[in-house]
């Protein structure tokens, strides 16, 4: 059967993460919830919301900690058993309180995390008018139609197994209702994580995207949720259902590099012993025996250095570090909205002279999108005296853009494009290489990777350095990021 075409010029996206939490004894979780989204803060720093039943959802823009003065009044308020929560990170032109999560529609609230690659489609089931590719949410959209699909199907299993076929995309959603019942559920594939945990002494469940959430609550990480499983807790405790039985997994392989919390577990692999892991693997493939020192970039690339460092038995230290009281240091450069704001962060990232000067360095990072990053730090790099840099990506070059939630949406940005020339694999890291100054670069691949972490790689997603979006089940149209965001004039 030929692969559906989807125009994916309409789609507002996001990563994020999401947590839904229920007490069986009647606790009131809200506190929870607030130390909960901290945990998940990595995730999405633009704007933080939860929701309970019978209330608006209560959001507010910047980092949950940014409102600390009002958590006492919050946790009052809002006094509730249950709750589902959100920490976005959008790819849209506006960081905007209307885009916020949780979103209502009639008597459930949604929080997602993940990408509706076909929302225009998707609008169109809905009626189409309301959404605009400007200010519509693809949450919004899911959440519309599933609730039309409850009131036809009468169950969220259902309704789900519907909505699961016509719906393009990664997703893992917590829902809560009126009636006090809060849903997760992760889509068929995989895409993006999510897990469940148990606090033993209030009797309380907690899913999040993370495992992080989970510890930061002091509740047990159970299992990680399966794919197509839809969970409800509710006062008559938990269950479970699965509304697919698809057997193919597509796990994000950048939230191994790059995007999870190294105290994560995921798929039964911890983040940063798995991030370790590549560094060694990374140390077999490019075994740079005449380097002094191997740094990482600050902070995600860390224990891969170690990692590579140990495995090669080459001295490691911190030749670059982050001014911790700057007010974009504690920020990552790749998740910022605009290129001045990335551009802004590499001036907070220090090189240390007396750690650098004369050496042959090998500088691991966790990912080369744009380049600007890697061209700023080889730029600061050789200031401070560097005699040789050689950088070692733990993740496959990047060509295509991400429609599973990650933002790197148009192919123009990322530093392999080749802009018409037809340059093979070697020629195109070579381009990148004189690109970003550097001596030597290398790249990770997807077999090595998979292999670091312990999943096979036909169980990864690796669409965006192989340009397969079988696992998506669509063939995209690329755009330019200004027709994808809606911004053009
Ligand atoms: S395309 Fe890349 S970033 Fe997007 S889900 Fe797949 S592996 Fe992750």
């Amino acid at each position: 059967m030929d692969k559906p075409q989807h125009t994916l010029d309409d789609k507002p996206k996001e990563n994020c993460g999401v947590i839904g939490i229920y007490s069986l004894s009647g606790a009131n979780v809200i506190p929870m919830a607030i130390d909960a989204l901290r945990a998940l803060q990595h995730r999405g720093q633009e704007a933080w919301g939860l929701a309970i039943p019978n209330k608006p959802p209560l959001k507010r823009l910047g980092l949950v900690s940014a409102a600390s003065s009002e958590f006492k009044s919050i946790a009052q308020e809002y006094s509730s058993p249950c709750v589902i929560g959100h920490v976005r990170y959008s790819t849209m032109g506006r960081s905007s309180l209307e885009n916020a999560q949780p979103l209502k529609v009639k008597d459930l609230c949604v929080a997602h995390n993940g990408t509706i690659a076909n929302v225009q489609e998707l609008s169109n089931l809905v009626g189409g008018c309301s959404f605009t590719p400007q200010n519509a949410s693809d949450t919004l959209v899911a959440a519309q139609r599933l609730v039309s699909l409850i009131s036809e199907n009468g169950q969220m299993g259902k309704a789900l197994s519907v909505l699961k076929n016509e719906m393009v995309g990664s997703y893992c959603f917590t829902f809560i209702s009126d009636d006090n019942s809060v849903f997760a559920a992760r889509d068929p594939k995989g895409f993006r994580p999510m897990v469940l945990g148990h606090k033993e002494s209030d009797d309380t469940y907690i899913v999040a995207s993370e495992s992080s959430a989970v510890s930061a609550v002091g509740a047990k990480m159970q299992r990680n949720v399966t794919p197509g499983e839809l969970i409800r807790m509710s006062k008559d405790g938990i269950d479970t259902e699965m509304f697919s039985d698809d057997p193919k997994r597509a796990h994000c392989s950048f939230e191994f590099t790059y995007f999870a919390h190294p105290t994560s577990n995921m798929e039964g692999t911890n983040i940063y012993v798995a991030r370790k892991n590549i560094g060694r693997y990374l140390a077999k493939k490019f075994p740079i025996k005449d380097a002094d020192l191997v740094i990482p970039v600050p902070d995600s690339a860390r224990p891969a250095a170690l990692g590579y460092a140990q495995e090669l038995g080459v001295s490691f230290d911190e030749g670059l570090l982050k001014d911790r009281y700057s007010k974009k240091g504690p920020l990552r450069s790749f998740i910022e909205p605009h290129q001045t704001d990335r551009v802004e962060i590499n001036r907070w990232i220090i090189p240390i002279r007396e750690i650098i000067d004369g050496k042959h360095v090998v500088v691991i990072d966790d990912s080369l999108v744009r380049g600007t990053s890697s061209k700023a730090i080889i730029k600061a790099l050789r200031r401070a005296g560097a005699r040789k840099i050689s950088m070692v990506i733990t993740y496959p070059p990047i060509k295509f853009p991400c429609y599973a939630g990650i933002d790197f949406p148009s192919q123009e940005e990322l530093a392999t494009f080749s802009n018409g020339k037809d340059l093979n694999d070697e020629e195109t890291i070579d381009m990148v290489r004189k690109d970003i100054g550097a001596d030597f670069l290398g790249y990770n691949d997807a077999e090595n990777l998979a292999a670091a972490v312990g999943i096979p790689a036909d169980s990864m997603c690796f669409t965006c350095a192989s340009g397969n979006y079988d696992s998506l089940g669509i063939t995209p149209e690329f755009k330019s990021r200004e027709e994808i965001k809606g911004e053009a004039s």
